[in-house]
């Protein structure tokens, strides 16, 4: 089987933006709407696919990532914490500190898993390939899990449609792992090594996806490529966007046949960006496989 490699034209942006950090997107099926955020700007946006209006919000604090409330609303960090916060009001409400005695780490991607639970990792801030970060989990009753340790800057998460694998990136080990995953406990264990980057041209993995047949959709940075690997880890297609650092994706639309897709100008110089103007902004791709439904906090 050979590599598809997708062409531009079937990549469209859907909102033209100066993100610094866009990341995160999240899909809400019954709002059809998908939530994204810039980190660095501490925004939370709402993109309207039908109207193709985006709504901003401001946070005190860096928002790294965001995932659904079955009950409505926001799970998310912050720089070192856990919060819950109203989009229509715009109460947040803090949880749970984490690494007080790391001052340079900060939160990074996450994700709820099929259980409910909302899993986010961490980095260090200055030093992006010190092995500092770790992973947490949030459980429905609040309570703080620690998942893993000695992390290189913690990225994109997913689950396989038979909830038995969870994939977790780790983008200065150039590495995607996978782990045997218990949904009823949210365990981890048996970690191994699902996909390898090559380490010598500065590309690494960022965000990931997982279809509704199982395939993994992970975001490398630097060609700005987004690379599907079959569940055992061999490449089958590329798509390649008009920007540098397409940052993470996921599935959204009606019939989750729409991979969205946030970007970043952040570490990109003044030619780069005269080079890919479409920087910070969205992207949607047409799937013939759709994704998996967005899993939603229990708490
Ligand atoms: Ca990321």
């Amino acid at each position: 089987m050979g590599i598809t490699l997708i062409k531009d034209e079937n990549i469209q942006c859907v909102l033209k933006w100066e993100a610094i950090i866009g990341e995160c997107p999240t899909w809400s099926s019954q709002e059809q709407k998908l939530y994204w955020v810039d980190i660095s700007e501490k925004k939370v946006h709402c993109f309207n696919p039908s109207s193709g209006t985006n709504k901003t919000i401001e946070l005190p604090e860096i928002v790294p990532c965001i995932a659904l409330r079955e009950k409505g609303g926001l799970v998310l960090t912050l720089k070192k914490e856990f919060a819950i916060f109203n989009p229509e009001t715009e109460k947040l409400q803090r949880i749970k500190t984490v690494e007080s005695d790391l001052p340079q780490n900060r939160f990074n991607d996450g994700k709820c898993d099929p259980g409910g639970r909302f899993w986010a990792g961490t980095m260090d801030s200055l030093e992006w390939k010190k092995p500092a970060g770790n992973l947490f989990c949030l459980q429905p009753d609040f309570q703080v899990r620690h998942m893993e340790k000695s992390v290189i800057c913690s990225n994109g998460l997913g689950w396989s449609p038979d909830m038995k694998t969870m994939y977790f990136t780790e983008s200065f080990r150039y590495s995607v792992f996978a782990y045997d995953y218990d949904l009823h406990t949210g365990a981890i264990s048996n970690r191994r090594l699902f996909m390898e980057m090559d380490k010598s041209d500065g590309r690494f993995p960022d965000g990931l996806t997982v279809d509704a047949e199982g395939f993994v959709w992970s975001n490398i940075v630097g060609p700005g490529e987004i690379h599907r690997f079959d569940p055992k880890g061999k490449l089958e297609r590329v798509l390649k966007f008009p920007v540098p650092r397409a940052t993470s994706c996921t599935f959204g639309g009606p019939d989750l046949k729409t991979l969205y897709v946030t970007s970043s100008r952040e570490t990109l110089s003044a030619p780069q960006l005269k080079e890919a103007p479409l920087s910070g902004s969205l992207f949607a791709v047409p799937t013939e496989t759709p994704g998996l439904p967005t899993f939603l906090f229990k708490g």
